[in-house]
Formats: structure tokens, C-alpha cells, sequence
């Protein structure tokens, strides 16, 4: 049986779609979280490797109904992989993954939530969600994300007071969102047990073309001080690979962060059709994204940290990324 490894999971990554047969289209609402907000997507596990891919007409690559519950991806009419396809629970397998604010007042060029402009969940809305998930009995996690309504001090406010109430489900509890004053205090008294504040760009240069409303340091010190309050391990930033940036900017930005105890998400940029032109978007070859992970996993290693003790986010998911201790 032809399993996906970490070489097939790199090209599938790069990639990033799949066309399959209208008899396998996801139903139900497309995802709203993150650069991919607005796209529909397939969990394709095999070998205890995940992967999740858009789906799109016209991809290279294509999925084939196989006996037995199987399925098998194809390259050129090659089988390339064969596995099952993993149930999203809500947005991902196993986690209720909520945006709250499908809006934001900042201007990020790669990613679509401005752009798509949607709706700002209450906290009950997020409450029945998430209860309607627990019911299936599949619920492992719970991962909230935001983007900014009004200013980021109202959103962590917004999404402390729905932590809250989610401890009642029992499981662990992630938080992504903009830093603000005080913001990893807020969120740790609230309940959370993780937390991500998204650095996205770790050239200086290029982030302030890409992230103009933000700044780069801010972030920094919001996650060296998130360390402090959440400890090692428990801390992530989300690092967009496929900007322009270069591979040495990439190493000493991760080596930055891991230093303080931070774990990097090397995320495949996704170049969303509302971003055409704004902004270089190049999907990395499969060979930069495994000698990329290589790295990330020497220096985690170097310095003390794990990527599979994550209990909530992406490093627990593994669909968008090769996951050091987890993929390689
Ligand atoms: S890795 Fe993160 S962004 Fe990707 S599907 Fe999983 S939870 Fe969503």
C-alpha cells in the first residue's frame, strides 16, 4: 500500500488542492478561518499523517473512490498515496475550530478575512457550536481564532469572556488572536491553555509591505512575554512561507522565536483569488517546505521544545504543515 510519506505529504502540501468527485464534496459551510477563509477542504489521513486540501477543478492532483472506505490520490494518473478521508468536526478532525470574528480592521495583503468581511459570532452562538460538536463525541480540543472588529483590546475582552464558558466542555482550550495590552494575562485567567500570536512575516523588510497596520516587534514582545505566562511549549506563531522571504531570513527568525520558547508554524502561503496581485504569493516546492521543517525540527530540538505535546491548534492538527515529532 502506497502510504503517505514525508516526502509525498511535502508535494501534496505544495500543491495545496485536490479535484475529486461530486459524490465526495464536502457539504456544509466552507471555512472561515485564516488566508484560506472562504475554501473547501478534505482531511486526508494515511500512516498517521494528516493532510488537508482544498478542492478545486483543474488540480494535478485527483482523488479516486477506492473498496473499502479507501481512497487514493493520483498524480498524472499515478497513485501517489492511499488513505481515508478524516471528518472535519468543525473546521478541522477532533477540534471545534471557531473563527468569532470573520472581520478585521488590518489589512494583511496575503489573507481574504478582510476582504470577505463576514459575520462576528456571539458568545452563545460559539456556546452552541461547540455543544453541538461535544455531542458527537468526537470533541478533543477547541481552537478559537479572531480576527479584529474594532481594536484588539475589545476582541481579546470578546474572546476571554467565551473561554469562559467553554471550560465547561472539559478540553483543552487554544487561543489565536491580535496581542494586546495585557492580552496573555486576560486569556490565561480566562481558562486558556495555549496561545498563538502570528508574527506571519520574519523578513523586517518585507513584513511592513505585507502587514502594513502591524508591527513586527510588538508581536515579538507579545510572545516573549506569552511564554512567561504559558510556558514552553504552549506558545505559537504562525510564519508564512512563500512571501519573497529567504531562506536565511527564515532560519534566524526561527531561531529567534524558539529561543524564547515559541514554536513556529511554517504555513504554506495560500494565494487566495481576493489577494491576486496584491503581494508575491509562490506556493514552496516540496523540497523547500521538508528542508524547511528539517530545520525547524533541529532547532526546536536544540532548544528543548516538542511539537507533539501540543493539545490544541495546528501542531495538534497536522492538516496544513509538516509538524516536527509529529511528521518528521
Ligand atoms: S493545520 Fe491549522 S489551519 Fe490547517 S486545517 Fe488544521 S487547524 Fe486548520
Amino acid at each position: 500500500m502506497m502510504v503517505m510519506d514525508l516526502r509525498t505529504k511535502a508535494r501534496l502540501i505544495s500543491s495545496g488542492t485536490v479535484e475529486m468527485p461530486e459524490i465526495f464534496r464536502p457539504s456544509g459551510p466552507a471555512s472561515t478561518a485564516g488566508p484560506g477563509a472562504g475554501e473547501r477542504n478534505i482531511f486526508f489521513s494515511s500512516d498517521e499523517k494528516m493532510v488537508r486540501l482544498g478542492v478545486a477543478d483543474g488540480s494535478p492532483l485527483k482523488l479516486e473512490e477506492l473498496d473499502g472506505g479507501e481512497v487514493a490520490i493520483l498524480e498524472d494518473g499515478v497513485e501517489v498515496a492511499r488513505g481515508i478521508l478524516e471528518k472535519p468536526l468543525l473546521h478541522c478532525p477532533r477540534q471545534a475550530y471557531i473563527t468569532v470574528c470573520e472581520r478585521c480592521i488590518y489589512d494583511c495583503k496575503f489573507c481574504a478575512v478582510p476582504k470577505l468581511s463576514g459575520g462576528v459570532k456571539s458568545r452563545k452562538r460559539v456556546l452552541e457550536m461547540v455543544a453541538k460538536a461535544n455531542d458527537t463525541g468526537d470533541l478533543e480540543a477547541i481552537s478559537l481564532t479572531s480576527g479584529v472588529e474594532r481594536s484588539p483590546e475589545e476582541e481579546v475582552d470578546r474572546v476571554a469572556d467565551i473561554v469562559k464558558d467553554l471550560r465547561r466542555f472539559g478540553v483543552p482550550i487554544g487561543v489565536s488572536v491580535t496581542p494586546a495590552r495585557r492580552s496573555s494575562e486576560i486569556l490565561k485567567a480566562a481558562g486558556a491553555d495555549e496561545i498563538k500570536y502570528n508574527v506571519e512575516c520574519l523578513d523586517p523588510q518585507l513584513f511592513t509591505k505585507v502587514c502594513p497596520d502591524v508591527s513586527l516587534d510588538r508581536i515579538k514582545t507579545a510572545l516573549e512575554r506569552a511564554v512567561g505566562i504559558f510556558g514552553e511549549n504552549r506558545v505559537f506563531s504562525n510564519v508564512i512561507i512563500g512571501l519573497g522571504e529567504s531562506d536565511q531570513t527564515l532560519q534566524e527568525g526561527i531561531e529567534e522565536l524558539a529561543g524564547m520558547g515559541v514554536l513556529p508554524v511554517l504555513r504554506a502561503v495560500y494565494p487566495h483569488p481576493l489577494r491576486a496581485g496584491e503581494v508575491e504569493m509562490i506556493r514552496p516546492t516540496p523540497e523547500r517546505l521538508t528542508d524547511l521543517a528539517r530545520r525547524l525540527k533541529r532547532v526546536l530540538d536544540d532548544h528543548g521544545l516538542r511539537g507533539d505535546v501540543a493539545e490544541t491548534g495546528c501542531y495538534r492538527c497536522t492538516g496544513c504543515d509538516l509538524i516536527p515529532h509529529r511528521d518528521l
